[in-house]
């Protein structure tokens, strides 16, 4: 290839965000380059290692029955006793709340106003997707009873959902060039961007584009950053997804003199099995998170409740806990269910690379993993005294909780007095980063004066802005199919002009 040819469109990453960038470019006419740091075998980022979850707005099954989930069998939809809509309000709602009000409005605006129409065009590029009947629905009379708002999941999990977009920029004619990550960003002398500069198989290139677009991650895998950021200790976390995210995409644009935004003080990061490895591993995927806790107890090593485990839907408190789980001792907690909740635990915990223990008295799991027995023993008295009665039901808020403990159980408090115990120790694991670049509504990047960079957009991670402290599970795929999509489609729009 001739080093002077020029793209329009430029991506960087081939993760969702990209993907997504890529194909909405390519709808406008541009002849579009994507760059990828990793290998083919590697790619597709973060999205590869998620359960292919999308949290959008919609009317309920026969709503999505029209187009998301028009493949469904027919037995499929029987087997359905609830799927429950999800208002724009309701939405905005649980956004604003997990994030303590500080997400940016238009951006709000933008993904949730934004997320059923590109759910359907991801769906008209041949994505398929299926209720998330595994993960996130509790069985009550042989029917599926979905809850938490994120209930649609692609085909495949993160794996489907990456491989179907590659297909779909495949029957678009995109190049994917992988092992080629970007270094630089290239201006010209009025500040457009005219490109990058690339580091690939043959060394430096510089790559020459009439737009680009960032869509290359946060800096969740750069434990130098995360210290910078995040705070003493972050270097010690596991990564739960690739290893490739070190916030170059970030870096390269702070360097042309873009605007941070967002929250670069917090991060979206969970329970994770402490014998996980330091990143993610691509067969396990996210297998090592441990996200049953609302219907059990965590303890910290010394046998001490430490978060509120039915606060809320885990889909709504998941992101914090293993922020929680960085500051007990040994980084380290453990998970405890008895014999009246165990069956129901989520399949992640049925896998052969589990820490777990069981016994059939507490004492004796306190040995076995660990946990000061003493401490364990006094805190699980108390908090059992504290079991309030109540109708149990563990796929709504069902208000069974604990009165009088310094840390409550909200909902699903049942008492811990049912021989067998089962153990398993997590530790934290981080999945993104919240802070990144700041963009306008459509999907520009700003410099420092919050004047476009023209020629520069971005999208997925690396946008800050929208998530603080916590996060509604299933935006993060949503975040960059919507944000990719406009992204791309101003950048094709730009080149075409
Ligand atoms: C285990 C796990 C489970 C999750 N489950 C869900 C879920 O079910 N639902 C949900 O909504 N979210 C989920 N998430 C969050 C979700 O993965 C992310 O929010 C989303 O995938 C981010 O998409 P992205 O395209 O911005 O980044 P990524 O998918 O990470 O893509 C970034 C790409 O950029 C590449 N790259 C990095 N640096 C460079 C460079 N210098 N040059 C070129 N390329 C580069 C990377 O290799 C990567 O391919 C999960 C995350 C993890 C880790």
């Amino acid at each position: 290839m001739p080093a002077e040819e020029i793209w329009d469109v430029i991506v960087v990453g081939a993760g969702n965000a990209a993907l997504c960038a890529a194909l909405s470019a390519a709808e406008q006419g541009a002849k579009v380059l994507v760059l990828e740091k990793a290998t083919l075998e590697d790619r597709g980022g973060n999205s590869t290692f998620t359960a292919g979850g999308f949290r959008f707005c919609h009317d309920g099954i026969e709503d999505l029955r029209t187009d998301i989930l028009d493949d469904m069998t027919p037995g499929e939809y029987d087997s359905i006793g609830n799927l429950p809509p999800l208002s724009e309000d309701d939405f905005m709602e649980i956004l604003m709340r997990v994030t303590e009000h500080q997400a940016d409005e238009d951006l709000a605006n933008i993904l949730i106003r934004q997320s059923r129409e590109t759910m359907r065009w991801m769906r008209d590029h041949k994505i398929r997707f299926i209720p998330m009947f595994g993960r996130q629905s509790f069985k009550i009379e042989g029917k599926h009873h979905f809850y938490g708002g994120v209930n649609i999941e692609a085909v495949g999990g993160g794996w489907g959902l990456v491989d179907m977009l590659v297909q779909a920029c495949e029957r678009m004619g995109i190049a994917i060039r992988y092992e080629t990550a970007l270094r630089e960003l290239i201006q010209d002398k009025s500040g457009h961007v005219t490109g990058v500069r690339a580091f690939g198989l043959d060394g430096y290139e510089d790559v020459h584009g009439k737009a680009v677009v960032l869509a290359c991650g946060g800096f969740e895998s750069n434990p130098e950053m995360r210290v910078r950021y995040l705070g003493e200790g972050w270097d010690l976390c596991r990564v739960r997804g690739t290893q490739h995210n070190t916030g170059d995409g970030i870096n390269a644009a702070l360097g042309i003199g873009a605007r941070p935004h967002g929250g670069w003080s917090s991060c979206h990061a969970v329970q994770w099995d402490i014998s996980a490895p330091p990143y993610g591993d691509r067969v396990i995927l996210d297998n090592f998170q441990k996200h049953s806790y609302p219907i059990g107890v965590v303890v910290n090593m010394d046998g001490k409740r430490f978060i509120d485990e039915g606060a809320d839907y885990r889909n709504h408190t998941y992101a914090k806990y293993g922020k929680e789980v960085m500051k007990q001792p040994g980084r380290a907690a453990v998970q405890i269910f008895d014999a009246k909740t165990h069956d129901n635990v989520r399949d992640e915990y049925r896998i052969r690379e589990v820490t777990k223990g069981s016994s059939d008295t507490l004492a004796g799991l306190a040995e076995e993993l660990d946990i000061d027995a003493e401490g364990l023993k006094a805190e699980i008295e108390a908090y059992n005294a504290a079991c309030q009665e109540g109708e149990y039901n563990p796929s709504v808020l069902d208000g069974v909780r604990t009165k009088g403990l310094a840390v409550p159980k909200s909902n699903w408090a049942l008492p811990i007095d049912t021989p067998p115990y089962h153990g398993y120790v997590v530790t934290c694991g981080i999945t993104f980063t919240f802070g990144g670049l700041m963009i306008d509504t459509d999907a520009r990047v700003l410099d420092l004066a919050q004047r476009v960079i023209p020629g520069l957009y971005a999208a997925g991670e690396l946008v800050g802005g929208l998530f603080y402290q916590n996060y509604p599970g299933g935006t993060g795929l949503l975040n960059g199919s919507v944000f990719g999509r406009l992204a791309g489609k101003n950048a094709g729009q730009l080149a075409a002009a």
